[in-house]
């Protein structure tokens, strides 16, 4: 018996651009709207873009592991500009 089993493996990368939100009401796919970074995770807003729906009923807020977030790794610039200057402004 080994602990080593229960290791998990090397854990893959999410892009959320690898990921389609499709919104269950208006059946089409929702659009990235808004970043936000709570804790250990990087929380995505998507919302419909559409008169089908009311964004505040059906947005879906998608919740990726900081560790895990290729797309935050590689789009660094999504943690400034747009996002309320706040806790986690790192500039290169
Ligand atoms: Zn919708």
């Amino acid at each position: 018996m080994s602990d080593e089993h229960d290791l998990p493996e090397e854990p893959g990368m999410i892009n959320i651009r690898n990921l389609s939100i499709r919104c269950g009401n208006c059946d089409t796919y929702q659009t990235l709207s808004h970043y936000q970074r709570r804790d250990d995770w990087n929380v995505y807003t998507f919302e419909c873009e559409n008169d089908v729906c009311d964004p505040a009923g059906t947005r879906t807020l998608l919740e990726v592991p900081v560790e895990l977030d290729e797309f935050a790794h590689r789009d660094p610039t999504w943690h400034g500009g747009k996002v309320h200057a706040g806790a986690d402004h790192a500039d290169d």
